[in-house]
């Protein structure tokens, strides 16, 4: 494969892991929005089990962790964001409340209708959102929830340049409707969906981001796969900047 053909998943993964372990969060959000999501779950008690997939380093999962009954399991890919969501645990008094582990949404390790709330923020996108919605299922007791963050179009019609850029990055984005009815198709019964403000994308995801970027592109200028990985990084915030309405 060509260095012009590559996407993000061809990149070190090593690099990638280096690059976003410096930051809070892997993805958008905010305390406010993981708040307002868990505000429309009423089934929670302290014996409830959670499981927190595709945590990253688990921004998401220690305000979970403060504010929801029960016992989180948070569940990533990458041992470096596991060991630094163990670590916050512990700084924080939490490690009684939420436990990392290494492993894949795609094989996740909990028994048939184990869980009281299933929670992904910004992360179903890896297994895909239908996959995901169908295999995460069954490990939801019945009157389980599962909250989700997923790209989604705001408008029935987009410039053809943003519309091209998606459907290269991430085919299976769509309107807000038909992820509704991609929800209650998988038998799941929608309960609530918001928009994630701004504050998430541009305070919280980009904004830490462009901050270490050049510093980091110097620190890793040896690796040739940081070049792209970087300008990727660029393109996705540009975009982000001229296309967010
Ligand atoms: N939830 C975090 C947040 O919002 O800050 C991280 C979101 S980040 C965009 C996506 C996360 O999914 C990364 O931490 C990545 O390592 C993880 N991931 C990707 N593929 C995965 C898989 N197959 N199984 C488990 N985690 C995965």
């Amino acid at each position: 494969m060509s260095d012009e053909n590559k996407n993000i998943h061809d990149f070190d993964f090593d690099l990638i892991c280096e690059y976003f372990s410096q930051f809070e969060r892997q993805g958008p959000g905010s305390p406010e929005v993981t708040l307002k999501a868990l505000s429309f779950i009423d089934n929670l008690h302290p014996e409830s089990r959670i499981a927190d997939i595709g945590c990253g380093t688990g921004g998401q999962t220690m305000i979970l962790a403060q504010h929801a009954p029960g016992y989180i399991t948070a569940l990533d890919l990458f041992p470096k964001f596991i060991d630094q969501l163990n670590t916050s645990a512990a700084q924080l008094n939490l490690q009684d409340k939420v436990k990392g582990i290494v492993g894949s949404m795609e094989n996740l390790p909990f028994e048939e209708e184990e869980l009281d709330l299933i929670w992904s923020e910004g992360a179903i996108y890896n297994i895909g959102f239908v996959k995901g919605l169908k295999e995460w299922n069954r490990f939801l007791k019945k009157g389980g929830y599962l909250a989700v963050t997923e790209a989604s179009w705001f408008t029935e019609v987009r410039p053809k340049e943003i519309q091209d850029y998606w459907d290269n990055a991430y085919p299976e984005i769509d309107t807000i409707p038909n992820k509704v009815a991609q929800l209650q198709n998988a038998g799941y019964i929608p309960v609530a969906f918001f928009i994630l403000p701004e504050n998430c994308w541009i305070d919280n995801y980009y904004q830490p981001q462009t901050e270490k970027i050049e510093e980091f592109v110097k620190k890793h200028k040896e690796n040739p796969a940081t070049e792209a990985f970087i300008s990727e990084i660029k393109e996705e915030i540009q975009y982000y900047a001229q296309y967010k309405a």
